[in-house]
């Protein structure tokens, strides 16, 4: 099969970060002197599973087993209906298919298999909405390793039934009090226990964010999504697809999709980011539309910061978006211009669930609805060209937003 072909072909793309892992001025390794020799030693390891053809067999051979992969893309003709263009096509890929729901497992796999080869026999993570922490906790099931996973109060709280999931799957969930409570404090817990304990423990980073090397790791592991979907829509359709849409937060599932096209200069990338209450409002965490360069988390790229150069506090209705950095691969692209970034208030994200949810049966995740809502609105504005073949990148299930959509039914 054409599709398993490719997916063991899984880690050989092409763009690559330059030796000091940057793209373009974006990158880099901020960290203190202690984590340096961790981050090199993951950079040789993950240079060497990329060449090996063992190592792409066995996350191939996992991710088609116990994954799901591949997984769908299919069209979704009453979603379509309601943007009124003419002739125009919506495929989904439908990430929220893969066991436990979420791209993140794609990615979660994958590290697990690099941490096992590098001897680790502790995992550590962080999670925003608790989609990576519950894949990173089915993979040291699946793999045997102890679990800990770092995760903000406010976070918790909001993401009650993932947090049960973690624990029943054997991990220890780690509630981080300090500061807004979210994603970002919990990136810092993690980086503190990786420094006491790197002997047994590998840090599994969640998105394609952070130093050099886990924004070229990350983004490898998510380029299945891409691969797939390019000989997908090319079986269904015989052409590529007009446009490519998916949600920002760290910029995984975003970058996952789009980079097997980065170099198909008619299909057009769009990374749609949360804006919140309203991106004029200030209450928002659309980083790449509102945010300039800095250093973050490991890192040199765009953010959300204030006048004197210090982080702004963020907010989205979806968790897994709330979080003031991006990945530098994607400011990277926006600088060139080769990825468009728009945004989706929390209203029309809630508008987008509704709208599929009620159209094709499908409850996409509020961060997957940012998207979805996107593309509503973009129809409604007159925006999209008749005829247009639109995939929406859909990289979560909606299980975990239950309350939240409730407390906001379908107007
Ligand atoms: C975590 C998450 C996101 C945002 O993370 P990216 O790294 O930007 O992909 C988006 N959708 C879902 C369903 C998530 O769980």
């Amino acid at each position: 099969m054409v599709i398993d072909h490719v997916s063991r072909g899984a880690l050989l793309s092409s763009t690559l970060p330059d030796a000091r892992g940057r793209f373009g001025e974006f990158g880099g390794r901020y960290v203190p002197e202690g984590l340096m020799a961790a981050l090199l030693e993951l950079e040789q390891t993950y240079a060497l599973a990329r060449a090996d053809a063992q190592f792409r067999d066995e996350l191939h051979e996992l991710l088609r087993t116990r994954v799901g992969r591949p997984t769908l893309l299919h069209q979704v003709p009453r979603f379509a209906e309601l943007l009124a263009v003419t002739g125009v096509r919506v495929y989904l890929k439908r990430e929220d298919m893969t066991h436990t729901g979420a791209h993140k497992i794609n990615n979660a796999l994958g590290q697990g298999l690099l941490a096992k080869r590098m001897g680790k026999t502790r995992i550590i993570a962080e999670t925003g909405a608790g989609q990576h922490g519950v894949a990173v906790a089915t993979v040291c099931a699946m793999l045997g390793m102890t679990c800990v996973i770092y995760m903000g109060a406010h976070d918790m709280h909001r993401q009650a039934s993932n947090v049960m999931r973690m624990t029943l799957l054997g991990a220890e969930v780690r509630p981080v009090e300090t500061g807004s409570r979210r994603l970002k404090e919990a990136i810092s817990e993690s980086v503190r226990d990786w420094v006491s304990n790197l002997d047994t423990t590998h840090y599994l980073f969640g998105t394609s964010a952070g130093p050099a090397p886990y924004p070229l790791i990350v983004r490898d592991l998510q380029t299945v999504i891409g691969r797939e979907t390019r000989l997908q829509i090319l079986k269904s359709e015989g052409r590529l697809p007009d446009y490519l849409v998916a949600c920002v937060g760290g910029g995984s599932n975003a970058i996952g999709l789009f980079h097997p096209f980065i170099d198909e200069p008619d299909v057009r990338l769009i990374g749609v980011e949360a804006a919140g209450l309203g991106v004029e409002t200030g209450v928002h965490a659309a980083t790449l539309s509102a945010g300039s360069p800095g250093e973050m988390d490991g890192a040199y790229s765009y953010l959300l910061q204030d006048d004197d150069g210090q982080v702004t506090p963020t907010h989205s209705i979806a968790a897994g978006l709330d979080y003031p950095g991006v990945g530098p691969e994607l400011s990277y692209l926006k600088d060139i211009g080769r990825v468009t970034y728009r945004t989706a208030t929390d209203a029309v994200a809630l508008r987008g669930m509704h709208a599929l949810t009620r159209t094709e049966g499908i409850i996409p995740a509020l961060e997957s609805a940012h998207a979805v809502g996107y593309v509503l609105e973009l129809a409604e504005r007159g925006d999209l060209p008749a005829d247009s073949i639109v995939v929406l990148g859909l990289s979560g299930r909606g299980e975990k937003d239950l309350a939240i959509a409730a407390e906001r039914p379908a107007g």
